[in-house]
């Protein structure tokens, strides 16, 4: 198991040169007109063609070969529990093959798998607090996991959630999961988390693992969680017309999951894009789950949403990075000055029918992924779960 401790500022100067096609993650420019980009001590430092930046003296330099650059994906649902193991499928190194898929980040959705997790409400802040800590001081295989995701338990007060926000808790677990299932109990919490900037995100749809129940689109909008996570289900979702009364109804974060219902998945895209919100989408895989692990899930979600879709791969990668890194304020998901110098080098993956990347992806394959970065250094190279690429960038110094 690869952990690196986080504690460990990164150093250095990393160079990314003769990128053939950089994609920002930014939906209102989302193809940047650049070939290169250094980074400093972890940083984003500057961004644009080769000849008009300082690219001396780096201490990492590669050579994309022509490849593409798009900020590290973010998942926005996982459950994990510690370390590089999950007890769902009893898994090890899920987090690192996760990484191989390109997801350089990912938020918890509650330590909801933990064998014998605690339900009374010193326990459930106990544990929110203890996860917090293990994911921030050590990293599975590089991966910046966010946890520490509390499950809401009834008799829970305001100062519970003082406390946590005082000692680090920054998100809640999917509401719905635990002992509050009514709109007006989940309302009132979501609140008092909101209030101390704890973010919330809620179950949504029928039941997911036994002990959680249906939660319905009169208890997603009462509640006003910040993410209506799983908007297409985990896995049983809500009828269309719900879906529908969601996205028009409220303007809190679209979150579609690998784990959930493709159609509702597919209609729940169409129905916020015609409304003219693209940037509600976010995405997630909601694993490790009964149906698995899926170290491609975020790229597999890509290809769905841009082939049968029919949306230009460009704006569908903004979905799984600059729309996420906004919705839940991370420095992360953007080709920008200043933000964390996380990416993922792709090409299209070899015998592809589609001519270019974003091509091949719009006729639902998923690319090649050839280099991991975070906080400008290098976690995998060639990736060992998707198809290899075309062309694989090289470490040259
Ligand atoms: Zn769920």
């Amino acid at each position: 198991m690869v952990l690196s401790v986080s504690t460990e500022k990164p150093k250095g100067k990393t160079v990314i040169r003769n990128v053939g096609l950089m994609l920002s993650g930014d939906l209102k420019n989302p193809i940047l007109d650049a070939d290169s980009v250094v980074s400093i001590d972890g940083r984003i430092d500057s961004i644009g063609k080769e000849a008009d930046l300082n690219t001396a003296a780096a201490d990492t330099m590669i050579d994309a070969k022509g490849t593409t650059l798009a900020p590290g994906l973010i998942d926005s649902h996982v459950h994990p529990v510690f370390g590089d193991w999950t007890p769902r499928q009893n898994q090890t190194n899920w987090i690192d093959s996760f990484l191989n898929g390109g997801v350089t980040t990912m938020i918890s959705a509650g330590e909801v798998h933990l064998p014998g997790r605690p339900k009374d409400i010193v326990g459930v802040k106990a544990l929110a607090v203890t996860a917090q800590r293990a994911f921030d001081i050590a990293r599975p295989a590089g991966v910046k996991v966010h946890a520490g995701a509390p499950v809401i338990e009834k008799g829970m007060e305001e100062e519970d959630f003082a406390e946590m926000a005082r000692n680090g808790v920054k998100l809640l677990g999917e509401v719905g999961l635990g002992g509050v299932k009514q709109g007006e109990e989940a309302k009132k919490m979501v609140a008092w988390a909101r209030k101390y900037g704890i973010q919330s995100t809620i179950h949504t749809g029928g039941p997911s693992v036994p002990g959680s129940g249906l939660i319905d689109k009169d208890v997603v909008l009462e509640a006003d969680a910040d993410v209506i996570g799983h908007i297409n289900g985990g896995h049983t979702a809500l009828p269309l017309e719900q879906i529908r009364c969601l996205c028009e109804e409220c303007s809190r974060a679209v979150e579609i999951v690998h784990n959930g219902n493709e159609l509702a998945a597919l209609y729940a895209m169409r129905t916020t894009m015609e409304l003219g919100q693209p940037e509600r989408i976010i995405l997630g895989t909601d694993s490790p789950a009964g149906s698995g692990v899926q170290p491609l899930g975020i790229l597999r979600m890509i290809a769905l949403l841009s082939s049968i879709g029919e949306v230009p791969a460009e704006i569908v990668i903004c979905f799984a990075t600059g729309n996420t890194a906004r919705m839940r304020d991370l420095d992360v998901g953007l080709i920008e000055e200043g933000r964390a110098a996380d990416f993922v080098l792709i090409d299209r993956a070899q015998h592809t029918a589609g001519s270019t990347v974003l091509e091949s992806i719009q006729m639902g394959d998923v690319p090649g992924v050839g280099m991991v970065i975070v906080d400008g250094e290098v976690k995998c190279g060639k990736s060992r779960c998707t198809p290899p690429a075309e062309t694989l960038p090289e470490v040259v110094r």
